[in-house]
């Protein structure tokens, strides 16, 4: 017999071993051991797991130990699923092992099974819901339990979620059983990654505009097609066109996955999948339990489940035939992962959509400049959305000028039109949100006199302050410069590190309103699991006229009665030390806009900065998105930052802060050594990290800029590897197309 041979990764986290080993097939598993298989192999003088990534009959080293046998009876991992993870190892510099192990279903065994208590309805939703306004007076509890359940349907709710959700306590559950309105039973169920509540919707009549977006989503879906850009501004009616789309998917006896940038933040969404798709449905992301993890997983790769709705891991889900990838909010960072093994879902999605010859919809109010240049090279086609379905107008937005607000002598956090319209909004019976980006990682340097705020001269991005010792430093190409005492544009000494947080805007509100019921929401004040619904829950019922709170609180759910947003400073994300800064402003105050004026009320939105005449701002308060989009293309191609050119940012870091340094300068003079730089790259640095400390370990970066870096891969990835081996004290980790300069 012929002999066999087995390519295969090693599972174990490290460099050394980033690379496949050859073992031999013993001839009683010939024809067992396939492609994708886990098993176990002899490795120096232990035991490990591996993946089989190919089978050969060529014997590429001397010696070869034997496959000792065959973990699980099946392959874990199909064609595809292998071909991805060697393509996301090659692309962002990561270890095979870690791109595989995205792919690989959960780990640990069936944890026991689960029951749950479940409320289901003996009688009709008519009936439920009289009963309930019978009850409003006198037993509010069973009223509100009556009308939730109302909403649910025929399969019930969780008691566990009810109880919650209505705050009645088990008699009044007894009492709504004794009147024979409803029975309780124990149920085992899946595990329910979230108890929302299913909800279905009728199918609507299509708005005009929806109307040709659904044509084109028609013919996509009959064959090859290039990707969707769906630009529809907040509110017009996507969602409701990605049900139909996936519906149409699934008849065609496809499968569809949805991607959402946080599973925290769209409770609705979620819901109208769940109502729509009801067993088919499966939700897959990263704060699910393991058992809930293990359960959904496994319906979609038994073929169960068929629709999966999931944050930036689900991209991974097991799912075959693939007929319809939908990524909402296309735009996200989130979509990102920075760390552990790097990718960005929506190029994933991008992979298994080619794959699958599937229609990928890429959805956003604010598309990445990124995918808007792929629609001029016609990569990708462009679907808008223009209008608010029933018309409903977008806000007003007003410009407060916080200059003029210094030179009156108005030293606090909020202009007078803000108050204004503060004190009108309460006096109204309306809500509001106030909304503050988190105060970065960094500070830098404003002038509270004419707005100016200091810049790299040639990366056109901010400073960042560093007080020990003093200076001012670009995280790009390691410009430095000496903090003034005096603003370099108007001489003012009002030049000061530009800083302020929610818990500050809290006491000033508290301060001036003192009896009105304020809520905040933002990491600090979200730690627990469920911190959010709960805040956006009473904020809903009306508990509280305010809410303040970090980017949480731009994106996410419908609030009828927010007539009033403010932006306390967009200066905060204008400065952000980043090449994308602009852009990150444009989104976050589109999107914040999004968030006034939702239900009949017209909105309004105040925007407070030092910078009124940036074109971030100007832009985005004349809800003017291709204005932007082509000032901002023509400033990055300028400085060939992506979309033109790409980024690889290497990170040295160690425990002594010289050997940091010492290995980012050793890195550089060994890529100089092999690399000839063209006229369109750029290696800069190495620069000390923004972030310059992190858990001990100091931080040194450099930065290559390019236009076509994936040409370099191969050179690098040796550099790379083999100052790694010589450098055993310095950690050197390479990102591509970093969002984030950290
Ligand atoms: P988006 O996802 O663009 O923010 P949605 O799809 O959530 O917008 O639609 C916003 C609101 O309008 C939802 O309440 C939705 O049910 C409703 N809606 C969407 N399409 C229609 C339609 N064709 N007719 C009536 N209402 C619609
Ligand atoms: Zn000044
Ligand atoms: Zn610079």
């Amino acid at each position: 017999m012929k002999e066999l041979f087995a390519g295969v990764i090693l599972d174990m986290i490290s460099d050394a071993v980033d690379k496949s080993y050859q073992y031999r097939v013993p001839s009683q598993l010939h024809g067992i051991v396939q492609v994708g298989c886990r098993v176990l192999v002899p490795f120096r003088s232990r035991k490990l797991n591996a993946y089989v990534v190919s089978l050969e009959r060529e014997k590429v080293v001397s010696e070869t130990r034997d496959i000792l046998k065959l973990v699980d009876p099946h392959p874990v991992l199909t064609p595809e699923l292998l071909e991805l993870s060697a393509w996301l190892a090659e692309r962002y510099y990561n270890r095979h092992i870690e791109t595989l192990r995205l792919c690989l279903p959960p780990a640990g065994e069936r944890v026991k099974a689960c029951f749950e208590e479940y409320v289901l309805p003996l009688v009709e939703t008519e009936l439920l819901l009289e009963q309930s306004a019978l009850l409003r007076k006198r037993a509010l509890r069973q009223s509100l339990l009556l009308e939730c359940l109302a909403h649910a349907g025929e399969d019930g709710l969780a008691w566990s979620w009810l109880r919650r959700k209505s705050g009645a306590a088990k008699d009044s559950l007894h009492a709504l059983v004794a009147k024979g309105l409803v029975k309780v039973s124990e149920v085992q169920r899946e595990r329910a990654p979230l108890p929302v509540p299913p909800q279905n919707g009728g199918e609507l009549l299509f708005t005009r505009e929806q109307a040709l977006v659904w044509q084109e989503i028609v013919a996509g879906l009959q064959g090859k097609s290039c990707p969707f850009l769906l630009h529809g501004i907040t509110g017009s009616g996507k969602t409701e066109l990605y049900y139909r789309a996936v519906t149409a998917a699934l008849d065609q006896g496809r499968t569809a996955l949805i991607m959402v940038p946080e599973i925290a933040l769209t409770p609705q969404m979620i819901a109208g999948f769940r109502g729509r798709f009801a067993g088919q449905f499966a939700l897959l992301h990263s704060s699910l339990s393991p058992g809930e993890r293990y359960d959904q997983w496994w319906r979609v790769k038994r073929g169960e489940a068929r629709v999966v709705l999931g944050a930036r891991s689900a991209v991974f889900a097991p799912l075959e035939n693939i007929g319809l990838i939908v990524l909402d909010e296309e735009h996200e960072q989130t979509y990102r992962q920075g760390d552990g093994p790097r990718y960005h879902a929506r190029d994933v999605a991008r992979w298994r959509a080619d794959h699958h010859v599937a229609l990928l919809v890429l959805g956003s109010a604010t598309p990445s400049l990124e995918k808007y240049k792929e629609v001029k090279e016609g990569k990708v086609k462009l679907l808008e959305l223009k209008e608010r379905v029933g018309g409903r107008p977008l806000p007003s937005v007003q410009v407060v000028d916080m200059r003029g607000e210094f030179h009156r002598g108005n030293r606090g956090i909020f202009s007078r039109p803000l108050l204004r319209s503060m004190e009108e909004t309460l006096s109204r019976g309306e809500q509001m949100m106030l909304f503050l980006n988190k105060r970065g990682f960094s500070s830098f340097m404003l002038c509270r006199s004419c707005g100016h705020v200091m810049q790299c001269p040639s990366c056109s991005v901010s400073l960042t302050h560093h007080t020990d010792p003093d200076h001012l430093q670009c995280h790009y190409c390691g410009y430095r410069s000496h903090p003034g005492k005096a603003c370099p544009a108007c001489s003012s000494t009002f030049m000061r590190d530009f800083g302020l947080g929610t818990q500050r805007v809290e006491q000033a509100v508290h301060k001036i309103f003192p009896k009105t019921a304020v809520l905040r929401m933002d990491s600090d004040a979200m730690s627990r699991k469920d911190a959010h619904r709960k805040v956006w829950d009473s904020f809903k019922e009306g508990q509280a006229s305010i809410l303040i709170g970090t980017q949480m609180i731009a994106k996410g759910l419908d609030f009828p009665n927010v007539t009033l947003v403010g932006v306390v400073a967009a200066d905060i994300t204008l400065n952000l030390p980043d090449f994308r800064a602009g852009e990150r402003t444009f989104q976050l105050l589109t999107q914040v806009a999004g968030r006034a004026g939702r239900g009949d009320k017209k909105g309004h939105v105040i925007i407070q900065t030092y910078n009124p005449d940036h074109y971030s701002i100007i832009t985005a308060s004349a809800h003017d998105f291709h204005t932007f989009v082509q000032q901002e293309l023509q400033r990055r191609e300028l400085l060939l930052f992506p979309p033109f050119g790409q980024l690889l940012l290497f990170t040295c870091s160690a425990l002594d802060e010289n050997t940091a340094r010492e290995g980012a300068a050793a890195l550089r003079a060994s890529l100089e050594a092999q690399i000839t730089l063209t006229e369109k790259e750029e290696l800069m640095g190495p620069t000390a990290a923004p972030l310059q400390k992190v858990r001990d370990y100091y931080r040194f970066q450099l930065l290559f800029k390019g236009e076509h870096l994936e040409c370099r891969n191969q050179v690098i990835r040796d550099v790379v590897w083999k100052l790694r081996g010589k450098l055993k004290n310095t950690r050197i980790a390479v990102d591509f197309n970093p969002l984030m300069m950290l």
